[in-house]
């Protein structure tokens, strides 16, 4: 890509977008450079319609009888319908509900069922903390029968020991950002013996993926971030039909069972992934995640795929030229083929740099020890915007705008 030598040159490209009218379908600020939709997805119209009509009309005046009315209790499978062609995945393999944290917890124990003569949990050192918190629990929940074996990402391949049952994995590294082969990979750990569970969060509506394709095992993913379902928005589980008929949830909950509302108190497991919801459904985060889901899958991810690699070429290619003098650098790989939807940026003052910039109006966050991290969600973030951040940052370091106390001082949330 030829880098815009101007502002005006940038917004040429954003003239070009074939996907440049569905900003208007978000409720963004003026003026506002969003780029950590990685972390939160902004709200769309349609969500906030959506939701008020959930709360005044079915919750306010139709009251229990929306179960039926208003079809609430299929709102999960319809959420999994919808999202299925973001995933490659079928509708019927695919349980929303529950956050990441607790859906990995019911597929790890899956897991470890599945292949129930091998007692490791293989996993990266750098995995996002939830996934190792989750492993290590269940591992010391089931008291010595399992264990959680972590390595370096370079050391993967080789810990894949007759002993592993399952490997787990973040698809897209959510400090740099780098994205790992899912196929090569999941065809090591069969051949193996091993099963592959993915971590979709910073994939799921981002990247192109391709469970049936890729013959992974499980997966889950985040619902809030790319997919724009709202703050703490349900999660999904994945599980491939073949593994089906086998799967058993940790979390044997009512509605779970293959007749809720027969009230046997002998469980009976629904029929697949189905299995796997354990309470009441919440329904308004579900409404608001149905409409975020609807709008990312009604672009098609080749669409959106192709305009988040131009971003964050762009991104990398002006940082690369405009802000080496400033001593930034990319943490995140040059290659596309290589890089979910985001850029990372090394510099020793990281959390007051995000800082200053969020006060200019480019908000994206800190990861530490050292990472500015931006997220370029190809359904609302500009060509334009990516200029104006670049240029933000350059001043931001070169007026040494950062270095404040105030903007020093460390927030509950980074
Ligand atoms: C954001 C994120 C999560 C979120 O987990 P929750 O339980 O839904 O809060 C999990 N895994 C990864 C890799 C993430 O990036």
């Amino acid at each position: 890509m030829r880098l815009p030598e101007s502002r005006a040159e940038a917004s040429a490209l954003d003239a070009l977008d074939p996907l440049a009218r569905m900003r208007d379908a978000f409720l963004l600020p003026d003026g506002l450079v969003y780029l950590d939709g990685n972390s939160l997805g902004p709200l769309c119209r349609t969500a906030r319609d959506r939701v008020a009509r959930v709360v005044s009309e079915e919750w306010g005046r139709d009251l229990v009888r929306s179960w039926t009315l208003h079809g609430w209790i299929d709102l999960p499978s319809r959420v999994a319908a919808a999202l299925a062609p973001l995933l490659g995945a079928r509708a019927d393999e695919i349980a929303v509900g529950d956050s990441t944290s607790v859906d990995l917890f019911k597929l790890l124990s899956a897991a470890l069922r599945l292949r129930p003569d091998r007692p490791a949990i293989l996993t990266e050192e750098g995995s996002f903390p939830t996934d190792l918190y989750v492993a290590e629990g269940l591992a010391s929940l089931l008291g010595g029968r399992a264990e959680v074996r972590t390595v370096p990402r370079q050391g993967l391949r080789e810990a894949l020991a007759a002993d592993v049952a399952v490997l787990l994995l973040t698809h897209v590294d959510f400090r740099t950002g780098e994205m790992h082969d899912a196929r090569a990979l999941g065809e090591a750990a069969h051949a193996a013996g091993a099963l592959v569970l993915w971590d979709l969060s910073h994939s799921a509506g981002a990247v192109e993926v391709d469970l049936g394709a890729w013959e992974a095992d499980l997966a889950v993913g985040c619902g809030y971030k790319y997919l724009n379902g709202g703050p703490g928005a349900p999660a999904f589980a994945w599980v491939a039909r073949r593994h089906h008929a086998a799967l058993r949830s940790p979390l044997q909950g009512w509605l779970g069972h293959a007749d809720p509302f027969a009230f046997d108190p002998a469980y009976a497991p629904a029929l697949g992934v189905a299995r796997l919801q354990c309470g009441t459904p919440p329904i308004l985060s579900l409404a608001a995640l149905e409409e975020g889901v609807r709008l990312v899958a009604s672009a098609g991810i080749g669409p959106l795929r192709e305009k988040s690699v131009a971003l964050t070429d762009l991104f990398a290619g002006l940082v690369e030229r405009d802000l080496a003098v400033h001593g930034v650098t990319i943490a995140s790989p040059r290659d596309p083929e290589r890089r979910g939807s985001q850029v990372s940026l090394r510099h020793p003052e990281g959390y007051a740099v995000v800082q200053a910039l969020v006060e200019r109006g480019v908000v994206g966050d800190f990861r530490p020890p050292d990472l500015l991290r931006y997220g370029f969600a190809p359904a609302y973030v500009r060509f334009v915007d990516v200029w104006d951040a670049v240029a933000a940052l350059g001043d931001v370091l070169a007026s040494r705008a950062w270095d404040r106390p105030d903007l020093k001082r460390r927030a509950k949330v980074t």
